[in-house]
């Protein structure tokens, strides 16, 4: 139990909302000095925030004529009807908040703000696009993309067929969790409506490819049967009489989203008023969470077809490209997996051996300098694994011979640097040395060096500087 208290808060939200997952504290009195909450779960916790922050006393900014506290609560039309996709309000007030974002206020609202785990709304307000709705102290502030047009009747279209799916999706998380719990007591912590997947967390480690398939069943069973959802407004008293899938914290004005015989739950989101309208409900993978949580993604709805018309369409392409029917299809995968594996392996090997060719090509016009056999060469866009390769077959295969390697690239420059045995120059100091004219990093021990670095110089020019270093180093013995 944790006990909050005091906080001053304004709370000035008129009617109560009770979501599973962000439950909000509702009260009609105006001003509440002394506000104490007990907690009883993590979700609580989190909600009591959110209504917190939602009371929050603001002072008006400068840039505002909102009439802020002094107007009557915004009435929340998609409480009366969900349905209602186009409705009629007067100006309350408007402004721009912190962002510098526009806004509107009007005395009555179909768009649902974000809340309780339900995005918001958006649509048209006398034409002009609402990208954001949001509860803000107690009013419901419609974010405009443009001036408002007009500054007293407004009339509002709401973008349906994103407010009808948030419904199909919603709704779907109501039956599902109901589904995990009654069936194996999984209680859901939380619900995340995304633009193209869903998922509850749900408190275990662990599930079963068939737990989550019964979940399934019994969830679309309920679809089929096509209960009623019906909400209901309660006082803290007649909770009693409901078995109720989640303790709600709040104390007056619940609502409550109930599919008779199967789930009683408070909520303030939006639902369609049977379940037949979530259509369907697909689980499609559940991977573990920190704290022994497991998220499982599901869709409902429309989504349900957008998902297999999507990824029939994947399926489609993977059976053209590899040549193999649906359910061979993972195993014609690895397969070209290994494949690509051996060649690359093979590629490896034929490299190789053309590099001991090369090698030998470079030994034998090798320039012959201060008594030692010279091999200088200057590539474009050779790797330096090839660069150390080819180096440690010349000196390999030669005694005698100083080998200076380049490779530059558009704005690169790597070099290798290698001996062997029976020279006493070391290659270590040699690429040293000659790093820095190329801001570059690098490192080795006296038989092999390399660095790499910008190409602040020519390659030409940085060949000639590890050249005159080189003749230095062996005309002092
Ligand atoms: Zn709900």
């Amino acid at each position: 139990m944790v006990v909050l208290a005091p906080l001053l808060a304004e709370v000035v939200t008129e009617s109560a909302q009770v979501h599973d997952i962000s439950a909000q504290v509702v009260t009609k009195s105006a001003q509440i000095h002394i506000f104490t909450a007990q907690v009883v779960t993590n979700l609580d916790l989190i909600s009591i925030k959110l209504d917190c922050d939602r009371g929050r006393i603001k002072e008006p900014t400068n840039e505002s004529n909102n009439k802020g506290a002094n107007h009557m609560p915004t009435k929340k039309l998609y409480y009366q009807d969900q349905y209602l996709q186009s409705f009629t309000a007067n100006l309350q007030g408007s402004g721009k908040d912190d962002q510098g974002r526009l806004y509107v206020v009007l005395d009555q609202t179909a768009f649902y703000p974000t809340g309780g785990g339900q995005p918001h709304d958006t649509g048209t307000l006398n034409g002009v696009n609402v990208y954001d709705v949001e509860e803000v102290d107690g009013e419901i502030r419609h974010y405009l993309e443009e001036p408002a047009k007009g500054d007293h009747t407004f009339i509002g279209e709401i973008d349906w067929e994103r407010r009808f799916d948030h419904m199909q999706q919603h709704a779907g998380q109501h039956i599902l969790s109901a589904a995990f719990d009654n069936e194996f007591g999984l209680k859901t912590v939380s619900f995340h409506l995304g633009t193209e997947l869903c998922s509850i967390d749900l408190e275990t480690a662990n599930l079963t490819d068939e737990e989550a398939a019964q979940a399934e069943a019994i969830a679309n069973k309920i679809i089929l049967e096509n209960r009623p959802l019906e909400t209901k407004w309660v006082t803290e008293n007649e909770l009693a009489a409901y078995s109720l899938r989640k303790a709600v914290s709040v104390t007056d004005d619940i609502r409550l989203v109930i599919i008779p015989e199967f789930d009683y739950n408070g909520c303030g989101g939006t639902h369609p008023d049977s379940c037949g309208q979530v259509q369907s409900i697909k689980i499609l993978h559940w991977e573990k969470q920190k704290k022994q949580k497991l998220r499982v993604y599901f869709v409902c709805g429309s989504r349900v077809l957008q998902q297999l018309g999507a990824k029939h369409q994947v399926t489609q392409q993977l059976t053209a490209t590899l040549n193999a029917p649906q359910k061979k299809l993972d195993e014609a995968a690895d397969k070209a997996l290994q494949q690509i594996k051996e060649h690359e392996k093979t590629i490896d090997t034929l490299k190789l051996e053309l590099i001991k060719y090369e090698a030998n090509a470079f030994i034998e016009h090798a320039t012959f300098t201060h008594d030692r056999n010279i091999v200088q060469a200057i590539f474009q866009d050779r790797p330096m694994r090839e660069l150390q390769q080819l180096a440690k077959q010349i000196t390999m295969n030669a005694t005698n011979v100083l080998v200076l390697l380049i490779s530059e690239t558009d704005n690169k420059l790597q070099l290798v640097c290698s001996k062997s045995d029976d020279i006493l120059v070391n290659m270590n100091d040699l690429v040293q040395q000659t790093l820095p004219l190329i801001n570059g990093k690098g490192g080795g021990n006296r038989s092999t060096a390399q660095g790499g670095g910008d190409k602040a110089i020519a390659a030409e020019q940085v060949m000639e500087a590890l050249m005159n270093q080189v003749s230095s180093k062996l005309s002092d013995r």
